[in-house]
């Protein structure tokens, strides 16, 4: 059933139930959110089982269990390749040894410092995030709101939820509010009707925003009672959470198939997670597969520094390497903005390659994704083309030359043949 959407990976690594140790359970059980969580996978001993780890790592695992929370939903787990090690979905959500708890923040985006109620932060000036819960289905090893799993900070009972909307309704300035947690989507729908139904009803709330990855982690999730409760309380966004290509499944697509139905946009935010998604390749067919299912690539975020996932970061350089293959070379749509959120609570930071390469008066020097360089004449002043050949960026910037263009590159041949077609035409005695 869940054969990946993505055509270009090697049938080797297509895993899905039908390799899985549920293969024989009745496809109504498996689509079925209840079977699901009653057999979610949550003991080192049936991780052994079904991973064939060594007594010493299943010990590793029962010590990182006093820590943190874990649990992996059996349609999740039936994306893992049991036979590689570094399967990247088992490295997302499988609690490991390679976690050193010694290292890393507890709260790396400094939300407390911006709680105003319980499970509200309000950080920029016209919207806030609101926290509804600590559970998810399963639990992602990078997680940055690892803190919850414990000592949850979330807007649990009636009565915090309650706090938080009174928050709301006395700062008019408030015109987006954030859902998430934890997941929102695996609030019992009469909750999540209450709180949409709350913030709906404060009359300067513009719309609601909801991120989840019930889509990815248990897409079964998104069912009919559900769905009556979003389309009740639009207009809704949703920005769900596909780091890997794997991830886009038929069940997946499926999912925000009908989240789309509903006229509800939906973005995505990846993690730029070592080992697991930090490849060009990998990172194009996740975009371009969630264009497929109408999902627009939002935001992709540096891995924070939280506890227990120094493993899994990148440097800031190969998140502007990625970024540098992915603007220009594919669809726009699908290239998301690179952030980093500011450790001590400063925010999301975005980086980009820089596009400017050097200025003179009344012209900057541009370049583009192929690496050609222009002499833009800048608004307001003299436009005069100078068509002379150079290699100096300096000739460029004071207008001497309007541009310097990679020799031998494809487009510029296709170029230079199109020109002499039409030079032949031109000259066509007809
Ligand atoms: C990410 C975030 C938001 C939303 O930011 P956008 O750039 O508008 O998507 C709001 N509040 C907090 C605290 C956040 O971390
Ligand atoms: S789904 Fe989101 S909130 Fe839940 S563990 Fe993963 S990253 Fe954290």
């Amino acid at each position: 059933m869940n054969a990946p959407v993505s055509k270009d990976e090697p049938p080797s690594i297509r895993w899905g139930r039908a390799q899985s140790p549920w293969r024989d359970v009745p496809t109504s059980d498996w689509n079925d959110v209840r079977w699901q969580l009653k057999n979610l996978i949550r003991t080192p001993a049936r991780l052994g089982e079904l991973l064939g780890l060594p007594q010493g790592e299943q010990d590793a695992v029962a010590g990182l269990s006093k820590q943190f929370r874990w649990a992996i939903s059996p349609y999740y787990f039936s994306l893992i390749d049991p036979t590689d090690p570094h399967d990247p979905i088992r490295r997302l959500i499988v609690p490991s040894s390679d976690e050193d708890v010694e290292e890393g923040l507890a709260d790396p985006l400094s939300e407390k410092d911006d709680q105003v109620a319980p499970g509200l932060t309000h950080r920029y000036p016209d919207r806030v995030l609101f926290v509804v819960t600590s559970f998810c289905s399963s639990y992602c090893r990078f997680c940055i709101r690892k803190r919850n799993w414990k000592h949850s900070d979330a807007a649990g009972s009636r009565e915090e939820i309650d706090q938080a909307i009174a928050y709301l309704r006395a700062h008019e300035e408030v015109r987006d509010v954030l859902i998430s947690g934890g997941d929102p989507l695996t609030l019992p729908p009469e909750q999540l009707d209450y709180i949409l139904g709350q913030i709906k009803a404060v009359p300067h709330v513009e719309f609601v925003r909801i991120g989840s990855r019930e889509p990815v982690m248990l897409p079964m999730r998104i069912g009919d009672e559900l769905l009556r409760v979003l389309d009740r309380h639009g207009p809704i966004w949703i920005n769900t959470h596909f780091n890997h290509p794997r991830e886009l499944t038929e069940e997946a697509a499926a999912a925000c198939e009908r989240l789309a139905r509903l006229g509800i946009p939906l973005g995505n935010q990846t993690v730029l997670l070592r080992g697991i998604n930090d490849e060009l390749g990998t990172l194009k067919r996740l975009f371009q597969g969630l264009l497929k299912i109408r999902v627009r690539p939002y935001y992709l975020y540096q891995a924070d520094p939280v506890i227990g996932a120094a493993h899994l970061r990148t440097s800031v350089w190969k998140g502007m390497e990625l970024m540098e293959g992915l603007r220009g070379h594919t669809t726009g749509l699908a290239v998301p903005t690179y952030v980093v959120d500011a450790p001590g609570g400063g925010g999301k930071i975005p980086i980009s390659p820089n596009y400017i390469v050097s200025a003179g008066p009344g012209r900057v020097v541009l370049r583009n994704f192929e690496g050609a360089m222009f002499s833009y004449p800048d608004g307001g002043t003299h436009v005069e083309v100078n068509d002379r050949p150079s290699a100096s960026v300096a000739d460029l910037a004071s207008g001497l030359a309007q541009r310097i263009r990679p020799a031998d590159h494809p487009h510029y041949a296709r170029r230079a043949q199109l020109a002499e077609a039409r030079r032949g035409h031109d000259g066509d005695p007809e």
